[in-house]
């Protein structure tokens, strides 16, 4: 009997290519014949691309014109496994399928047969002469601490010529070596001894390890407070998943976060897993693509696009902080990590650990409903308690015009100078001021290419649009009126809070962490490690201080705008503030001195706020999905956002108008179509943005019908329409 899945000589094969063209393509098997989900090369047009094996070949193409695949490539083939996920992904959130392989094949070099590599890497010496290019060179290899580097990259990186390298590999700075390719990981040993844990923690890691061992696929939720230990519990499921002799994968939110978890790691397993992330050199992405589908890694930590490697058997993904936004992917194929980690490990009976001190409403609904099995981690490890929470009521405190820290708040902070301890302010908001306004006639300086206010940043000595990353510099005229002088920035950022604070507290230390202030992760991991030595007295930060960072002296939390957050109409403004509020909190008072988190608010009385304060999680929880229930939005409805975008106005609206106009496939399935309207930020990068809102039941084939929807149309060749499916965010 033939096999099925192998294709002899001048046999028709169906491959897809990682070229966008919306099917897959029959070429005929090569001489050595080929086998599904082989890797191969292939001719298309005058040039050679990557593809998959996908299946026997159509056969509607004329025989005689069809050319032979070019060769196999020397990897490990695709999995059934990944080939339906990847499938499966592609239905999901509509997105092609030949973009899914290219999320599935980002590995430099793949076509290369394994061997030798030529490295370059820091060497002993000091160059006599250090010209700036050779700095630059010596700076980007201090930035990744001791990687190897392929010539090119290094140069590329550095912004130098690949002589400079070389001049440099003279001198003894760098050393040059041929290294070989696409080693192994060192073996993780599960049974090394880890942390004794305590009653509540070998409980969950105990429901963990059995889960893991089950060997079926299942979702648990891992709810507790930070620094309750999750870390430690998750650990004990990655252990037991090694045991079978299967791979793990972690996800991070945050790519300064990785640093800590691979200590950690280290000391659990004693070696250090695979990484994977834009921070990563090629040569090292290339390596681990490869182990990860050799079975050579057996856990890997990563972002979210490490959910698309081509593991050799996958028993655990990890989720860890499941409910951040940075899992949404908001451009190209638009998917939530979380959401695809589920699918992935139905499909390889694997489990999912979604650890969370505030989970999403999504898991915590389906955790409720008994989908997702839950866990909970009550108390802090050890001393350390929650944070004591307290408001304070900006309507009874005196601040002078252009101050933002309150009196009350000024004092706090002056106590915890005073006793050896640490404060962080917290403001979500980079730069100086969020708007610069003439003074003379009200102008408010925008961006050229998009309908967003320009921020400016002090620093920088510019002005920022946040949407599109264009900069000027900070005018002394009025664009508008031409009035010298006027200009003035209005509202605070991180940048204005620092010298608000360099002018209250002299003496203080001051540290500003703020993702855009930073030249590499590592320098922001290097400055982070510094503070948690203790080396500042007061941290100002954005969103970025909220993610996991440990701060052990740091006992004092203050919102400057606990109601930031609250304004916009976002379906979950109020749950993201919830999150993030608890989240900022949970930085203080992580070791055995109390915390106590202070929120700046003008509205002390609002539901959100309050729910904060009283730390009853779950009656939030269950309020907040008690009225999404009510207005049949997720999690209890579905919704797809559509974005429609052009430089021409009139083509978006006219298109948006025709898809209202031709509802007849989404209203059979009892959806309901708002829009078009356009889009909050109306304009990007010189595209106008026209945004509609699909509203679904639970439970029926929405992707089905919106592809119906939107192929009623035709779509003139500059206007793009993105479909985005369980919208995260609506700008
Ligand atoms: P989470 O992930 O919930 O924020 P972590 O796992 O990071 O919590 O734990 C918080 C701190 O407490 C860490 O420094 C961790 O090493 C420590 N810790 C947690 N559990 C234990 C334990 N059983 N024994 C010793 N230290 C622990
Ligand atoms: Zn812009």
């Amino acid at each position: 009997m033939s096999d099925p899945d192998y294709f002899p000589a001048a046999h028709r094969v169906g491959i897809l290519t990682t070229e966008p063209l919306g099917r897959v393509l029959d070429y005929l098997a090569p001489e050595t014949g080929c086998a599904l989900g082989d890797f191969v090369e292939v001719p298309l047009g005058p040039r050679r691309v990557l593809g998959v094996v996908w299946g026997p070949g159509e056969g509607a193409f004329d025989r005689a014109k069809l050319r032979p695949v070019t060769r196999v490539l020397d990897v490990a083939p695709m999995r059934d496994e990944l080939r339906t996920f990847l499938g499966r992904a592609a239905d999901y959130t509509l997105t092609p399928l030949d973009a899914m392989l290219r999320l599935a094949t980002r590995s430099p070099g793949l076509g290369e047969a394994p061997g030798h590599l030529r490295v370059y890497r820091r060497g002993s010496q000091t160059p006599g002469r250090l010209t700036e290019a050779r700095e630059k060179v010596l700076a980007v290899l201090d930035d990744y601490g001791g990687a190897a580097f392929q010539l090119g990259e290094l140069a590329a990186l550095a912004g130098v010529t690949t002589s400079v390298v070389k001049g440099l590999v003279k001198t003894g700075a760098v050393t040059e070596e041929d290294a070989p390719r696409d080693l192994p990981y060192p073996m993780l040993d599960p049974d090394r001894p880890g942390k004794p844990l305590a009653p509540d923690q070998e409980t969950a890691a105990e429901a963990l390890r059995g889960a893991v061992r089950s060997g079926r696929y299942g979702t648990t939720l891992l709810k507790g407070v930070t620094g309750s230990g999750k870390t430690e519990v998750y650990l004990e499921a990655v252990a037991e998943c090694l045991r079978q002799r299967r791979q793990a994968l972690v996800l991070l939110p945050e790519i300064a976060l990785t640093a800590d978890f691979l200590t950690r790691v280290e000391a659990r397993f004693g070696a250090q897993p695979g990484e994977w992330h834009s921070g990563v050199t090629q040569t090292e992405r290339r390596r681990l693509w490869r182990m990860a589908g050799e079975g050579g890694v057996g856990l890997v930590v990563g972002a979210r696009s490490a959910l698309f490697l081509p593991y050799r058997d996958l028993g655990l993904v990890v989720v860890d902080e499941e409910h951040d936004t940075s899992y949404k992917q908001e451009d190209g194929v638009l998917y939530n990590a979380r959401d695809m980690a589920v699918l992935r490990a139905a499909g390889c009976d694997a489990q999912v650990v979604l650890a969370s001190a505030t989970p999403s409403l999504e898991t915590w609904v389906n955790a409720e409903s008994g989908k997702y099995a839950r866990l909970d981690l009550t108390t802090r490890f050890g001393e350390a308690e929650m944070p004591e929470m307290r408001a304070i009521d900006m309507r009874s405190e005196t601040l002078a015009p252009g101050r933002w820290i309150s009196p009350t708040l000024q004092a706090a902070i002056t106590e915890r100078i005073e006793r050896g301890e640490q404060s962080l302010l917290f403001l979500n908001r980079r730069g100086y001021a969020p708007v610069t306004v003439c003074r003379a006639c009200g102008h408010q300086i925008g961006c050229d290419h998009c309908d967003a206010r320009m921020v400016e940043h002090r620093f920088q000595k510019r002005l920022v649009c946040h949407q599109c990353g264009e900069t000027k510099p900070i005018p002394t005229v009025c664009p508008s009126c031409g009035v010298e002088g006027r200009l003035a920035p209005v509202g605070p950022g991180v940048e204005r809070l620092a010298e608000e604070v360099a002018a209250v507290f002299p003496e203080a230390r001051v540290a500003v962490l703020s993702s855009d202030l930073f030249g590499s992760a590592r320098a922001l991991k290097a400055r982070i490690a510094e503070i948690g030595r203790g080396e500042a007295d007061i941290i100002i930060g954005t969103q970025l201080v909220a993610k996991g960072h440990n701060f052990p002296l740091l006992t004092l939390v203050g919102v400057i705008d606990a109601d930031l957050g609250l304004q916009g109409s976002d379906l979950r403004a109020a749950e993201r503030t919830f999150q993030l509020m608890r989240q900022v909190a949970g930085r203080a008072g992580r070791s055995e001195r109390k915390g106590v988190a202070m929120l700046q608010t003008w509205q002390p009385d609002h539901p959100v706020i309050r729910a904060i304060l009283s730390g009853d999680e779950e009656a939030f929880w269950r309020e907040e999905a008690a009225q999404r229930q009510a207005a049949g939005v997720p999690p209890f409805g579905r919704l797809a956002g559509i974005i429609l975008s052009s430089p021409d106005l009139q083509a978006v609206f006219d298109l948006g108008t025709d898809l209202a106009r031709r509802t007849g496939p989404l209203t059979a399935i009892g959806a309901q179509v708002f829009g078009p309207a356009p889009a909050p930020i109306a304009r990007v990068r010189g595209r106008h943005r026209v945004r509609l809102l699909v509203k679904a039941p639970r439970g029926v084939a929405l992707q089905a019908a919106l592809a119906a929807w939107v192929a009623q149309v035709r779509r003139p060749a500059n206007l793009r329409l993105a479909i985005d499916i369980d919208p995260q965010s609506f700008y």
